[in-house]
């Protein structure tokens, strides 16, 4: 799904709020008839984003590439001790690439990461499912990740990708 044209209808009983929704292809956007076009537009910008984001995000995770990939991780590295509640492609986080709630099991990544080489994409996926053995970067952390033959490899990929502490936990 992509929105491939924006139609804006202004409507004098609407007062405050602007409304939009997907019809066929077509954004079709409600909007209070005095709004200034420059408020109009910025509103249209993000509602027209965050469509496009939740369209990504069904995209990527359309065919649960990254749950198959975890369970076989968790057979490969882990011997299925893992308890993996949910792992997907996430469009709203762009500063972590992947993020990991212990407590849960609930791992997003960034969409950023589909994009990137199969390899690093396995590192990101076996870095957080890491994080549901040991929350913290430690050393017995570090020990489980780095059987992933191509770890370091991966880390200066991701470092070189523009982030400093590219992976996170959270409680
Ligand atoms: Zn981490």
């Amino acid at each position: 799904m992509q929105i491939n044209a924006i139609k804006i209808l202004r409507s004098k009983k609407r007062r405050r709020t602007v409304s939009a929704r997907m019809i066929k292809d077509i954004l079709v956007v409600r909007a209070p008839e005095n709004i200034p076009e420059s408020r109009l537009e910025k509103v249209v910008a993000e509602l027209k984003l965050r469509i496009e984001r939740k369209y990504l995000k069904e995209e990527l995770n359309k065919h649960e590439y990254l749950s198959i990939r975890a369970k076989e991780f968790n057979r490969q590295y882990f011997e299925n001790k893992l308890n993996i509640n949910s792992i997907e492609y996430v469009t709203d986080q762009n500063s972590k690439f992947g993020c990991c709630n212990y407590r849960t099991g609930c791992i997003r990544i960034s969409h950023r990461i589909s994009a990137m080489p199969q390899w690093v994409r396995d590192y990101v996926v076996i870095h957080e499912l890491a994080h549901l053995a040991v929350p913290d970067h430690s050393k017995a952390f570090w020990y489980i990740v780095n059987r992933y033959k191509l770890a370091e490899r991966a880390r200066g990929y991701l470092i070189a990708a523009g982030s400093e502490e590219e992976l996170m936990t959270w409680k």
